[in-house]
Order: structure tokens, then C-alpha cells, then sequence
């Protein structure tokens, strides 16, 4: 295995992107100190972040255990903030191996293989190889055999020697399977025997489905019997539906026909109606243009009639007022036909006191001539 490079962001106490190359052995000085060759050694103070760069390994070969990276919760892998500079949002470490020749020790189609695991506050996480999304247990099974998996032995943090030789057998021996090879073929019997444990369970529960299900066979097979009638109830009931349906269809087609036929009459209809409400148009057209010249016509009439109604008024008024001196007249005519007529009396009163008089003028000429012929007569006798 040829380790190449690794890449921090907001891991721990390393916010800034931080490459680390190994390809010619060049020491790394985190406080800034002399070259040297052969090995790579990471030299600094206490509290440089020495160790942090260790944890980034581990972390990205998918450590899952906050302990063994020196924290309480996964979330402490996350910058968390210094005097002058602001907590980071997530942690990204991607670990690069060259994967050619005699180094190619993965069991991966590339040449140089590429791990990312990034870590959000929010707590969601993601995997990559080579900028692809995978699984968690990718990452286990790629380095798997190849001694610096999660539980490999080439990445031997402070303290661990003495824990584990002081650790109970059993967990000692995952390292050592891992470094002799047997680890990769430990997991997939262990693989094999899940899967085996889950289709022994998988016959068992069968075999309690298949006795409960032949329990049921009686019954089952009269409640078939009455399914079979039903889909022969069915059956009919779909070839009546399909008669229904073609009769309605027949039916619906005639109706549509006739309606086909009334929608025919009622366009010729409309077309009539159309064009004689475009003539009666026409005719509105010439009335209102009439009505435009009858109209001042009407106007200069009805003034006529105003003068007209005014004079008729003032005739009403004259002819008051005449009525007035006729009635006037007419108690006149009747106090002087009243006068004429007592006029009229005293005229035959003295028309009748006349003739009295007048019978008495003839009685008294009658007399006055009896006497003359008296008077003659006596003259006469005495002449004689
Ligand atoms: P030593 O030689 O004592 O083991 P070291 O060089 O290995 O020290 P580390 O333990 O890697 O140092 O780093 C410790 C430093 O990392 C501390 O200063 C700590 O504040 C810082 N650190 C750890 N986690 C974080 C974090 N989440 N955010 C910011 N800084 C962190």
C-alpha cells in the first residue's frame, strides 16, 4: 500500500483545506521545523494537532466511535471555533493510495483510489471513493485485509500498544486476522452465516405459514368453489355490462344522430336568424339615421306646439274673461228683459186703460153724437 496524500477541512483543529503529501517521504513540521528522509514523521508541540491528523486517518477509513477518536460525540470532529475564527458547518478528510503495480492492493478498477467521508453538524454523512457515493460498509470491505482498516493494525494510536496487550484475547485477535489476511474471509463467513441464520428463520417461519395454510385447506377450498362461482357471476355480469354498453351505445349513437340532425336545423336556424337580424340591423341603422332627421323636425314641432299651447292658454284666458262679460250681458239682458217686461205691463195697462178711456170716448162721442142729432133735431123742430 502507497499512501499519497491526505486532505483535511474542518476536522478538529485543522478549518482550513490541509494536504498532506507523502509520495517522497517529506517530514511534515506543524511547527515548522528541518527536512528529513526515509519516513515521514509529523513533528510539534504539544497540542499542535499531532494526533488529530492520526484521528483524520482513522475517521476516514470509518471509524464510527467518537472514544476512539478522542471525543464525547461525533460532532467533536467538527472545527469547533477559536478566538478569531467561526465554527465550520462540516468536516471533509479524503486519504488518497496509489492503486498501480506492485501497490495495487485494492480491490478497485482505478489507479489511485480516493476515500472521502464529510460529516455535517446536522449529523448527516456521506461516503465517497473516488467522488462517488457509497455506503459505509463500502469503505469497511475495500480495506478489509489490507492492515489499515478500522480495526487494522498499521494506524497504532497513543497508548494503544499497552491496551492491546492488556486486552482480552478475543479482541486482540481481530488485529492479527486482519494482518494475516483471514479478516476478509472471517467477515464474509460471518456474512454467510447472517444470511444463513436469515433463511433458516425464513424456512422456520414457512414452515409455520405452510402448517397454518394447510389447516385452512377446507375451508380454503370451499371459500375457492364460492370464488369460482363468483367469477362466473362476474363473467356474466361483464358480458350483460358489455350488452348494456353496446345497447347504450347503440341508443346514445341514435340520440346523437337526431341530435346531430336538431343541431343542423339550428344552425340553419341561427344562419336565418343571423341574416335577418343583419337586415333588421340594416333597417335600425336607416330608422335611427330617420329618427336623426324626424327628430329636429320633432323639435321645431314641438316648439310650434309650445307656442301653440301658449296662445291656446291665452285664448283660455280671453275666453274667461269674455265668458265673464257675457254672463255679465246676460244678467243685464235679463234685469232689462225684467224691466221690458214690467214696461210691457204698464203699456197694457195703459193700452187697456186707453181703451177703457177709448170706449168711453166712444160711448161719449156715441152720446155726444145722439146728442148733436138730438140738438139738430130739436134745432130743427124749432126752425121748423
Ligand atoms: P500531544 O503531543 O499533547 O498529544 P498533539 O500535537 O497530538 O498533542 P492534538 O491532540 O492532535 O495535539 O490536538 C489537540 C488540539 O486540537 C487542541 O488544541 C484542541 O483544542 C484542538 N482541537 C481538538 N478538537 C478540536 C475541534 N473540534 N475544534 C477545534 N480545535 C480542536
Amino acid at each position: 500500500m502507497y499512501l499519497k496524500s491526505l486532505e483535511m477541512q474542518g476536522f478538529k483543529s485543522f478549518p482550513d483545506k490541509t494536504r498532506l503529501l507523502f509520495d517522497s517521504g517529506v517530514e511534515v513540521d506543524l511547527a515548522g521545523g528541518d527536512d528529513a528522509h526515509g519516513v515521514t514523521v509529523i513533528v510539534g508541540p504539544n497540542g499542535s494537532g499531532k494526533s488529530n491528523i492520526a484521528d483524520a486517518m482513522r475517521w476516514v477509513l470509518g471509524e464510527i466511535s467518537s472514544k476512539s477518536l478522542r471525543g464525547s460525540k461525533m460532532e467533536d470532529v467538527i472545527f469547533g471555533g477559536a478566538d478569531s475564527r467561526r465554527p465550520m458547518g462540516y468536516a471533509e478528510v479524503s486519504v488518497t493510495f496509489d492503486n498501480r503495480g506492485e501497490f495495487a492492493k485494492l480491490d478497485c478498477p482505478y489507479d489511485e483510489v480516493t476515500v472521502t467521508r464529510r460529516y455535517y453538524r446536522a449529523g448527516d454523512s456521506e461516503y465517497f471513493i473516488n467522488r462517488k457515493a457509497v455506503r459505509l460498509r463500502d469503505i469497511y470491505e475495500l480495506f478489509m485485509n489490507t492492515g489499515i482498516g478500522r480495526d487494522g493494525y498499521s494506524i497504532i494510536g497513543q497508548g494503544r500498544i499497552a491496551e492491546m496487550v492488556s486486552r482480552k484475547s478475543e479482541e486482540r485477535r481481530s488485529v492479527f486476522e486482519d494482518a494475516s489476511g483471514i479478516a476478509k474471509y472471517r467477515h464474509r463467513k460471518n456474512e454467510s452465516e447472517r444470511k444463513l441464520a436469515e433463511a433458516e428463520d425464513n424456512m422456520n417461519r414457512l414452515n409455520d405459514i405452510f402448517t397454518e395454510v394447510s389447516a385452512q385447506v377446507g375451508p380454503l377450498q370451499k371459500e375457492a368453489e364460492k370464488a369460482k362461482r363468483a367469477i362466473e357471476l362476474l363473467d356474466n355480469k361483464k358480458k350483460a355490462d358489455v350488452s348494456l354498453w353496446l345497447y347504450d351505445t347503440e341508443r346514445i349513437r341514435g340520440e346523437l344522430e337526431s341530435a346531430e340532425e336538431a343541431m343542423k336545423h339550428a344552425a340553419f336556424d341561427l344562419q336565418t336568424a343571423n341574416d335577418n337580424l343583419q337586415s333588421l340591423e340594416a333597417q335600425n341603422e336607416k330608422l335611427f339615421e330617420a329618427s336623426q332627421s324626424t327628430r329636429q323636425e320633432s323639435e321645431q314641432l314641438l316648439t310650434e306646439i309650445r307656442r301653440q299651447t301658449d296662445r291656446c292658454h291665452d285664448l283660455e284666458s280671453r275666453q274667461r274673461v269674455a265668458e265673464n262679460s257675457i254672463s255679465h250681458a246676460k244678467d243685464l239682458i235679463a234685469a232689462t228683459l225684467g224691466s221690458v217686461a214690467g214696461t210691457k205691463k204698464s203699456i197694457a195697462a195703459e193700452q187697456e186703460s186707453g181703451a177703457e178711456h177709448a170706449k168711453k170716448i166712444g160711448e161719449l162721442e156715441n152720446s155726444l153724437e145722439e146728442l148733436t142729432l138730438e140738438r139738430e133735431g130739436l134745432a130743427t123742430d124749432q126752425t121748423a
